[in-house]
């Protein structure tokens, strides 16, 4: 966009929103997230202490994409905050992000973890291993997710929905690494291996671990970790019975993905939103956020949560996740033609 398009885009904008005093406010910046705001607020809060800018939350599951899109340009929103890179990459392709440039930003995520065009940067990571029955699983039978196929598995694997991002994120760094071919065969041989139908959430694939329904799920580390340290008993005596196995290491390593933003296209709070991604990334707010979320810092050298830590270390696929996108169709067409649904 030119920068008079730009200022154009800016003066129609502020002419159609309603509360004029809200638009002329001292300092603040208006965030769209899937994250529920009762796990950010405490990093917000310090942002605001910190900077004297209030920050405007507006919580939508699943929906910031659909509510960006119908506001176009009049969209009062300066950033997004959500989960999964095949989710932000979406984002990115339906030109709601705009470019930022940041040292800081570009200092603190490592490379793989941010697009080179300055759109999304990964505030936090999520690992997607394996998960076993301690009591049924001794995990030397397991190794890759490749090997998940082997009929040994059958009938004891629950995973969730094709249609799920997480899924999707999973299977295209499998072809990334494998071809599709192989990746088609290999989801044959899984879906066959299926305890039951995908339902649920990867908490709900936890859950019928636990409960004997499956042997082995695959499901993100901060749901196994919210479980094991929130406070509702059931899910806490469900996740002791499961252990994490870290797929994958003596090849690529365990897929891993980002919670993270950018900046929108409609922003008009541009500096402001910058100033809060490099608020997020400070060792600070990564230590409140992975505390809160149970997510891995994306910066090195900060730990993680008491919960993830228990989960032990582990190698990560170092796979740009920008290339993640460019396999989403391929990945969903494929899981569809083995019958996983
Ligand atoms: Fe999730």
């Amino acid at each position: 966009m030119t920068l008079r398009a730009k200022i154009a885009a800016g003066l129609i904008a502020v002419g159609c929103i309603g509360g004029a005093a809200d638009a002329w406010a001292a300092e603040e910046v208006n965030i769209y997230t899937t994250r529920q705001e009762v796990l950010i607020r405490p990093l917000l809060d310090t942002f605001e202490q910190e900077t004297g800018i209030r920050v405007n939350v507006v919580f939508a599951k699943e929906g910031v994409i659909e509510r960006m899109k119908s506001e176009g340009a009049n969209s009062p929103a300066d950033a997004i905050l959500t989960a999964d890179v095949g989710y932000i990459l979406q984002a990115k392709s339906d030109g709601l992000l705009q470019p930022i440039e940041s040292e800081v930003l570009n200092a603190a995520i490592p490379s793989q973890y941010r697009d080179p065009g300055g759109t999304w940067y990964g505030l936090a990571l999520r690992a997607r291993p394996i998960m076993y029955a301690k009591d049924r699983v001794d995990p030397s039978e397991l190794s890759t997710y490749e090997d998940l196929a082997d009929p040994k598995w059958k009938g004891r694997i629950c995973i969730r929905s094709s249609s799920h991002i997480y899924n999707q994120s999973l299977v295209s760094s499998m072809i990334a690494a494998d071809g599709v071919e192989k990746v088609e065969e290999w989801a044959k041989g899984f879906v066959a291996n299926f305890a039951r139908e995908p339902a649920g959430g990867d908490r709900d694939q936890i859950m019928a671990v636990a409960a004997g329904e499956c042997d082995i799920a695959i499901a993100n580390t901060y749901y196994l970790a919210g479980m094991l340290s929130g406070d509702d008993p059931a899910q806490k005596e469900a996740a002791q019975k499961v252990a994490v196995f870290w797929p994958n290491q003596d090849g690529r390593g365990v897929h891993v993905n980002i919670s993270g933003g950018g900046v929108t296209a409609s922003a008009k709070h541009v500096d402001n939103a910058v100033k809060l991604l490099e608020f997020m990334v400070s060792d600070e707010a990564q230590k409140i956020y992975a505390e809160a979320v149970n997510e891995y810092p994306v910066k090195p050298g900060i730990p993680p949560s008491d919960a993830v830590a228990g989960f032990g270390e582990f190698k990560a696929d170092p796979l740009d996740l920008a290339v993640i996108g460019e396999h989403n169709v391929e990945a969903v067409r494929l899981m569809d033609r083995a019958g996983w649904r």
